[in-house]
């Protein structure tokens, strides 16, 4: 009896989500002044043509790590962890969503009401009420691909600075490391606040593209990341890095204390001995002012491979 129930319910549910509604893009236009994040087409497929992705396929169906759910498209925060709970209808369900996060706008399918994000118009999904699920009688069905997870900052997590030429790929080889739980690329070193890419490439803020990068010390270790930083670029270089010549694609480790120094004084040491020069700079952090939103996780969106940077096995 509860194995019909249950497919009945999922029958029902399949019927009533965010099926291929018809192209609206009013709400979407509204907003085309804001800047926003790079979307790779099938993103832009339900985000900004209204689809729906298959059920079942979402990478944050099953998540159930506590943080805030963010816009793909604009980052804007929509739902938190504690309002999030499994319908079992294939689709990531909440019954409440950050108060003035959400918008409501009839569908136009003239039956069901969609959802947008209120700051920048990308389509979320419906939201359905008085199914009983839970006791606020709300189920936002949201499609994963139009959300973007943030966990909380979980304590112990270990936050560092590296700098090894262009930043899409330094962060390219660093966000698949074990360990890592998230990477994000900007500026550091220069005396010029909040410094833009373009700024930057005039080569005279004393900027270098720099990579943040946080991992989990029970996984891994700064002696890997230090690892990893060298075998991943030319560290002998001293005008740039591969073909991208500047001062703001030379080589440096940012170290927050001094066991971190000594940890790439240590590593430096053994490449000396190794033959090489090596043309890394050691300085201390300082303000890391992040960059423009297309440049993050640049490879991972473009579906290519780094020109500057290559691993190569040193230690
Ligand atoms: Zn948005």
């Amino acid at each position: 009896m509860k194995r019909i129930y249950w497919s009945i319910l999922f029958t029902a549910l399949f019927f009533t989500m965010c099926g291929q509604g018809n192209q609206k893009k009013s709400a979407i236009n509204n907003f085309t002044t804001m800047e926003f994040n790079r979307l790779t087409p099938e993103e832009e497929s339900v985000i900004i043509h209204k689809g729906t992705e298959r059920p079942h396929t979402g990478e944050l169906l099953n998540n159930k790590t506590e943080g805030v759910y963010l816009c793909k498209r604009c980052d804007a925060e929509l739902y938190r962890s504690s309002d999030k709970f499994d319908a079992h209808c294939g689709w990531p369900s909440f019954d409440d969503e950050i108060e003035g996060a959400v918008k409501r706008v009839p569908d136009a399918d003239g039956r069901r009401t969609e959802i947008i994000c209120n700051n920048c118009g990308a389509h979320l999904g419906h939201v359905f009420l008085g199914e009983g699920f839970t006791s606020k009688q709300t189920r936002h069905c949201v499609n994963s691909i139009s959300l973007k997870f943030l966990p909380v900052w979980q304590e112990g997590m270990t936050k560092v600075y590296f700098a090894s030429g262009c930043f899409w790929g330094t962060e390219y080889f660093f966000m698949k490391a074990p360990g890592v739980k998230q990477t994000s690329v900007g500026f550091m070193g220069g005396h010029v606040e909040n410094p833009t890419y373009e700024q930057v490439c005039q080569k005279n803020t004393g900027h270098l593209e720099t990579t943040e990068v946080v991992f989990d010390p029970a996984v891994t270790s700064y002696e890997e990341m230090v690892k990893l930083f060298f075998e991943t670029h030319d560290f002998t270089q001293t005008n740039g890095q591969g073909p991208d010549i500047g001062p703001q694609y030379l080589s440096s480790v940012f170290y927050s204390s001094e066991s971190e120094k000594e940890i790439a004084e240590k590593y430096i040491n053994i490449l000396t001995g190794k033959g090489y020069s090596v043309a890394t700079m050691l300085k201390p952090v300082s303000v890391f002012w992040k960059a423009e939103n297309y440049h993050q996780q640049y490879y991972e969106y473009k579906g290519t491979k780094p020109y500057c940077h290559k691993y190569t096995k040193i230690f």
